[in-house]
């Protein structure tokens, strides 16, 4: 008889949200639905938030799942929003902390003044939001999607964003992030390793061209998200050779909000020497490993 421990296992997917900000199912069951899916190691990456991680944590222990703690942290670049995965990173390092209640407050503002501009034309309350919303959520355009089909006013969540939601569509407002390369910064320095989230579509290549790349690598960037499904065929092509030239890991991830989008746990996935490259470089927090010791 012997006791193995597992580093982690999978498949792995590295980049799923829970209420903590936009998606459907509590931390807790986002681990236990992934737990259902056949997966052995999870990111937990809501949006400017990390208070989902206790719960999840509990659930990777309670299902023998590996959990890397995370979050996308929001950033922004000449008006286009460019989203940083951010792993293993202290959650108490106050620069980041100070920074994400920044972005949060922002969020929370903007999400008033988009409320405000489409109340000028549909039946919709803060209150209608405020009701789709988990108390002290990463509040986002999600929460208002949810509150319009609530009300009827469009069928599901996506066509709220192909609509009312859609910058085209005149109640658009951004919010304030940092910069990428301040997010790399703040996020490294907090012992955390960074990712690229979805950076193949057509308006993130136009921000973050060769030469903002090489910038972030120089700050510390791990590696780019290439297999997610909003990256497009010939997007995944260029960041394969920008990957290969600066060194950088590639990875791939479902951007699972449960039933808020289409995306399933799974669907794409990221090699098991990655993630544990990716486990080697962080020094602000450790994975939680379900299955600690195994008695074979
Ligand atoms: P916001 O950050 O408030 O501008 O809202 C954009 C966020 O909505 C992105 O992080 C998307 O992943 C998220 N989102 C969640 N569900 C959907 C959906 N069904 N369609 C489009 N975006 C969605
Ligand atoms: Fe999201
Ligand atoms: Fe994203
Ligand atoms: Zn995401």
């Amino acid at each position: 008889m012997s006791e193995v421990a597992p580093a982690f296992r999978g498949p792995i997917d590295l980049h799923t949200h829970s209420s903590a900000s936009d998606g459907t199912e509590t931390p807790y069951n986002v681990v236990r639905s992934a737990s259902e899916a056949g997966l052995g190691t999870l990111a937990l990456t809501d949006h400017d938030s990390t208070a989902g991680w206790p719960s999840a944590s509990e659930a990777a222990r309670d299902h023998e799942l590996t959990l890397i703690p995370g979050m996308e942290l929001s950033t922004r670049l000449d008006h286009v929003s460019v989203h940083l995965l951010s792993y293993l990173f202290d959650p108490a390092d106050p620069a980041l902390l100070a920074e994400t209640e920044t972005i949060r407050e922002a969020r929370l503002k903007r999400a008033h003044a988009i409320v405000d501009r489409i109340a000028a034309d549909y039946d919709l309350s803060w209150d209608d939001v405020l009701a789709q919303t988990e108390p002290g959520a990463t509040i986002g355009r999600p929460h208002i999607a949810d509150a319009l089909v609530a009300k009827g006013l469009v069928p599901t969540r996506s066509e709220a964003f192909q609509g009312i939601l859609h910058w085209r569509a005149g109640y658009f407002q951004p919010h304030y992030a940092p910069t990428p390369l301040r997010g790399v910064e703040l996020v490294v320095a907090a012992g955390g390793v960074t990712v690229l989230a979805h950076p193949g579509t057509g308006p993130r290549e136009r921000v973050i061209p060769e030469r903002r790349l090489a910038q972030l690598v120089d700050a510390g960037l791990f590696g780019l998200e290439i297999e997610h499904r909003q990256n497009s065929d010939e997007g995944k092509e260029r960041l394969h050779e920008l990957a290969a030239k600066y060194g950088l890991a590639i990875t791939g991830s479902s951007d699972y909000h449960g039933a808020g989008k289409p995306n399933r746990l799974g669907e794409n996935t990221t090699g098991p020497e990655v993630l544990s490259q990716l486990i080697d470089r962080a020094t602000g927090w450790s994975p939680v490993y379900g299955a600690v010791t195994r008695t074979l």
